[in-house]
């Protein structure tokens, strides 16, 4: 498949744990498939930042974080968020304070992150170049950018049983564990907010567009929300091949049912390859990849205009995540000589 490799610039929308394994598997291939070429300038990330807060002074960056310490080796790799060989010495000091939020998992490790950050954000520099500075440390070899540089927050308005009221997405996501059902998300600031600085341009000279296996509504949905991101996607030369964050009727990991139940999105490989859309009905996508086990939801998947490929798609390891990024770049290679 030589298309797809020498030269081949990739775009990955991603959020942070499915997005960050997929975002290896690329790398990973495309090393191998051209192993004299660095990937840095081929692949770049467009993360989301809707998942930020600040706590206790800090800004938090879960997705952008997630991406770079997955990619820079420093990643927790059985729970998938977090640093490996982590300690939380200042979460129980917080708590013997009785500090809240209580529902945080701030490591000690991780803080340094958040206080270098922090520091460069009041200094006055843009995320993106602050991502651009912790990601000098930890060399992800891909091109990791902020959807944005202004603030976008997600909220979530739920009612625990006393009228409507709005939580940031990560009280609902930790603290409710998404059981608390939502009745709908709010992107905080998007209307303010552009693309980050190289996302337009990344997207302009794309070969392909891939969109990762990550939640549909809170990840990628919330990247699409920034104000011209949908419409350079759309623009875009380049083919664009999504990847199925839902297996067998439910998430892999995480909680992006209970999203896609407040959006009235179906929890199924067809649901979200509905909700992305045929480019050539109003749509993202060019081509969609389902796991193996659906591989029954093919047919109903191209009858909305939509190529589908299934393959195994459960990143377990390095190795599952870069067959899985060989097989979507095969397909959008396909989709690009047809
Ligand atoms: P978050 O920001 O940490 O929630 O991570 P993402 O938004 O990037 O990804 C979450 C989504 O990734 C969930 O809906 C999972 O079902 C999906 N996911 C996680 N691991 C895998 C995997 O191995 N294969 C597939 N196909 N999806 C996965
Ligand atoms: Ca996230």
């Amino acid at each position: 498949m030589p298309a797809m490799t020498a030269g081949t610039s990739v775009v990955v929308i991603a959020g942070g744990t499915g997005g960050a394994r997929f975002l290896r598997g690329v790398r990973e291939h495309l090393r191998a498939a051209d192993p004299g070429t660095p990937t840095d300038d081929r692949v770049t990330a467009v993360v989301n930042t809707g998942d930020d807060i600040t706590l206790f002074g800090l800004r938090i960056c879960p997705d952008l974080d997630t991406v770079m310490y997955t990619l820079g080796g420093g990643i927790h790799e059985d729970q998938g968020w977090g640093r490996a060989d982590e300690t939380f010495h200042v979460k129980e000091e917080l708590a013997a304070y009785k500090m809240r939020p209580d529902w945080f998992g701030l490591g000690d490790r991780d803080t340094a992150t958040h206080l270098v950050r922090t520091q460069m954000l009041d200094a006055g520099y843009p995320l993106s170049e602050v991502t651009a500075a912790l990601c000098a440390r930890w060399a992800p070899g891909v091109r990791v950018l902020p959807m944005s540089d202004e603030r976008v927050e997600t909220h979530v308005v739920v009612d625990e049983g006393d009228g409507e009221h709005a939580v940031h997405f990560q009280e609902w996501w930790l603290r409710m564990r998404a059981q608390v059902p939502a009745r709908r998300f709010v992107s905080v600031g998007a209307d303010g907010a552009r693309p980050g600085p190289g996302v337009v341009e990344a997207l302009a000279e794309a070969d392909v567009v891939l969109i990762a296996p990550s939640n549909p509504v809170v990840s990628v949905g919330t990247v699409l929300a920034v104000p011209g991101l949908r419409d350079a996607l759309v623009a875009s030369p380049a083919r664009v091949v999504g990847v199925s964050p839902i297996v067998g009727g439910a998430p892999v990991r995480g909680m992006a049912d209970a999203c896609l139940d407040a959006v009235g999105v179906e929890t199924s490989a067809v649901g979200v390859a509905g909700l992305y859309g045929a480019r050539g009905h109003g749509g993202l996508l060019d081509g969609w990849v389902v796991d193996t086990a659906d591989a029954d939801s093919v047919a109903a998947v191209e009858a909305l205009g939509i190529p589908c490929r299934a393959v195994p798609a459960m990143m377990r390891d390095v190795p599952t995540a870069t067959a899985l990024a060989r097989d979507v770049l095969a397909l959008a290679g396909e989709l690009r000589e047809a």
